[in-house]
């Protein structure tokens, strides 16, 4: 279905944009993968995609905090494939903390990699698909882009700020065959959320299995945790023609935790 067109993913050397990649691949779609990790890992994984989908992936250790570094990204990708169809925005990390022992670095990092990375490759992936006449950008919100919890100030910030980016953008270009959506998850079990669990138990005071029962799931009225493979799932789905006229749009996929 993506035979021949080109992705380029932020944070997908783990978890979600991983999956995406993985999904992208196997539709013979070629790859721009990113993120932080150990270098023979990150390369295995690279080849892996080249070998096991017959595509070509190369890697950017681009940082999402850092603005030049993301235009070396589309330089990178505009000297191999010439141009760009998909963009995926995942990049992202999480702090919890309450706001008063919220530290500032966390505040500044959260919202660089959450947010304002993506206003940076939408910068410059937009003209790109302006001159091939086709886009698709799906930037990995949250289901904290809708509501909130305690202690998660800096990132429910980010979040509710990716949602209406997502919605000025899929306004600025959908005259120009670019749909712009963005992707809501509740939790799902990958590195970013296993990380969380120590530090919510400390401040809540409450056992690590107390947080994966009582808070992580507490809101799912499935209890179940949304798996990587179905976000995958619903990224290509907003990449296919069926979805031509879904933009602006924020794509919930949470056990119906946002429904109450
Ligand atoms: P993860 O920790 O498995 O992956 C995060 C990726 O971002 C990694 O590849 C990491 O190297 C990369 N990254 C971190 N800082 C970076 C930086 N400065 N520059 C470039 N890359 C950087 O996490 P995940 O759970 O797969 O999360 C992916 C996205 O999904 C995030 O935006 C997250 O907020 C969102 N999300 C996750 C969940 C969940 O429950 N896991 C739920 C809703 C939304």
């Amino acid at each position: 279905m993506l035979k021949d067109k080109v992705a380029v993913i932020t944070g997908s050397t783990s978890g979600i944009g991983e999956g995406c990649a993985r999904a992208l691949a196997k539709e013979g779609c070629n790859l721009v993968i990113n993120g932080f990790g150990d270098a023979a890992e990150i390369e295995s994984l690279r080849s892996s995609f080249e070998s096991e989908y017959g595509v070509k992936c190369l890697y950017s250790p681009a940082d999402m905090t850092k603005p030049d570094e993301i235009s070396a990204m589309f330089d990178l990708t505009v000297a191999e494939y010439g141009g760009v169809d998909i963009l995926i925005n995942n990049a992202g990390i999480q702090y919890v903390a309450p706001i008063a022992e919220f530290p500032l670095e966390k505040w500044d990092a959260i919202i660089a990699i959450n947010l304002t990375s993506a206003f940076h490759t939408m910068h410059h992936a937009i003209p790109l698909m302006m001159k091939r006449g086709w886009g698709r950008i799906i930037n990995t919100a949250s289901a904290h882009a809708l509501v909130a919890s305690p202690n998660k100030s800096a990132y429910v910030a980010a979040k509710h700020g990716i949602a209406g980016l997502t919605k000025t953008a899929a306004l600025e270009v959908a005259k120009d065959n670019i749909t712009v959506n963005a992707i809501c998850p509740g939790y799902v079990w990958t590195p970013l959320v296993e990380k969380q669990i120590p530090d919510t138990a400390k401040t809540r005071g409450i056992t690590e299995e107390q947080v994966i029962n009582d808070v992580l799931l507490a809101a799912a009225a499935t209890k179940k945790f949304t798996t990587i493979e179905q976000v995958a799932a619903l990224a290509m789905f907003l990449c296919s023609d069926a979805a031509e006229n879904i933009t602006g749009s924020l794509q919930s996929i949470d056990g119906g935790w946002t429904a109450q």
